[in-house]
């Protein structure tokens, strides 16, 4: 029986509350396939800074870097905004990230059969479906590059600084050419090369490492064009590699055309071998924690994302995803996912985990 040690960080507002429930589903599946799954749950966020002073404790990074993957729910809330930015609850997100070398973001934006009526986009589109992954780049670009303020031609001017070397892009075009081999074998890198130096470096690069997987068709779009293509034929896309700049913006427009923010996982991965991080894509929400009204299926959508990157557990990922879809297609919803003339009442919390649980094949 192969065991896995996942690190919990459930964090605060509504992350107990969904972490709870992707652990019971973890769990039904390790049965159902003979696997066990042994979690330690650590301390991180504003839950961290009440007991210890420090949004990031060392104590916690130390078990995450020891673990084969980490789970998180969420962090942060209104009672820890007004303190500075130092020891605001976020800062540990930062820590986990850099602490556990984490450089690419995958966030998959799936549009579900039957969440199709939710996709803002005309039915003739949302109906040829999406089934996109961003790759996001996560420690570079201009949101780590040279920053500051100086005086220029109009008086006293900011500036920030985008620069990609070699080695950096290398290391995350691999990971959306891998992750295309596991899908429809298509990517598409998106740079801005017809006017910055870093994306024609970008671009030659992403050129050089497509030599290693001929088996993958690669194209290459502008970022403007990308934002347009997204929502005028969103299923000509498979998997698409980006700085972190251009994927932060595009990964959150491909997300909202497939609906509500309680659906979307995502992974934040380093290194093979090393340990990744899945979190569902929302925050705390703390309008309504502690009132079972959170959707856990981003939550669970990411332990199928752990079961697949971090375990190589493909099958039991996927039953993971055909239960989200089953449960979904039985037409339960939580508030979030409910649109005006649903005939059933929204379900909690609790109920939609143990409905996806009850949907394991
Ligand atoms: P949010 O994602 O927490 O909430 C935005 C809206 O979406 C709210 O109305 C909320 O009720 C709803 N929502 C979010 N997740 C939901 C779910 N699973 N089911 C149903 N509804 C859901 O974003 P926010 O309000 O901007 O931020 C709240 C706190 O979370 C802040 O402190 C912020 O810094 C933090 N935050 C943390 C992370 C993280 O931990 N990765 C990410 C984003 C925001």
């Amino acid at each position: 029986m192969a065991e896995f040690r996942i690190a919990l960080i459930p964090g605060d507002g509504i992350g107990p509350e969904v972490v709870g429930e992707a652990c019971l589903v973890l769990d039904a599946v390790g049965r159902r396939h003979g696997h066990s799954f042994r979690y330690e749950s650590v301390l991180a966020g504003g839950c961290a800074l009440d007991a210890t002073g420090e949004p990031l404790p060392a104590a916690t990074l130390k078990t995450c870097q020891e673990s084969d993957a980490v789970l998180l729910g969420a962090v942060g809330g209104w009672k820890w905004d007004v303190l500075p930015g130092n020891l605001r609850p976020e800062r540990a997100l930062l820590g986990l990230r850099s602490g556990l070398g984490l450089y690419a973001n995958l966030r998959p934006a799936t549009l579900h059969p039957a969440l199709a009526a939710a996709c803002p986009l005309r039915a003739d589109i949302a109906a040829l479906g999406i089934d996109v992954v961003f790759v996001r780049e996560l420690t570079g670009g201009m949101y780590f590059g040279e920053r500051g303020r100086r005086q220029g031609k109009y008086g006293l001017e900011g500036y920030d600084t985008e620069a990609y070397g070699v080695g950096e892009i290398e290391r995350i075009a691999r990971v959306g050419f891998e992750l295309a081999r596991k899908r429809r074998r298509k990517l598409t890198s998106v740079d801005k090369a017809n006017v910055l130096e870093s994306s024609r470096v970008w671009r030659e690069v992403v050129v050089r490492v497509a030599a290693e997987y001929p088996d993958v068709a690669l194209d290459h779009m502008y970022v403007d064009n990308a934002s347009m293509q997204l929502i005028r034929r969103p299923s000509d896309f498979d998997v698409c590699v980006t700085t972190n700049m251009f994927g932060d913006i595009l990964s959150d427009e491909a997300g909202q055309i497939t609906g509500s923010i309680g659906m979307l996982p995502s992974a934040s991965l380093g290194d093979p071998g090393k340990p990744g991080m899945y979190e569902p894509v929302h925050g705390s929400a703390p309008d309504i924690a502690g009132q079972d009204k959170a959707n856990p299926l981003a939550t669970i959508l990411s332990t199928a994302m752990m079961l697949r990157l971090s375990f190589g557990l493909d099958e039991e990922a996927d039953a993971i995803e055909r239960a989200v879809t089953a449960v979904l297609s039985s037409g339960a919803r939580t508030a979030d996912i409910r649109l005006a003339g649903d005939a059933a009442a929204p379900i909690g919390t609790r109920a939609m985990g143990r409905l996806v649980v009850q949907h394991l094949a």
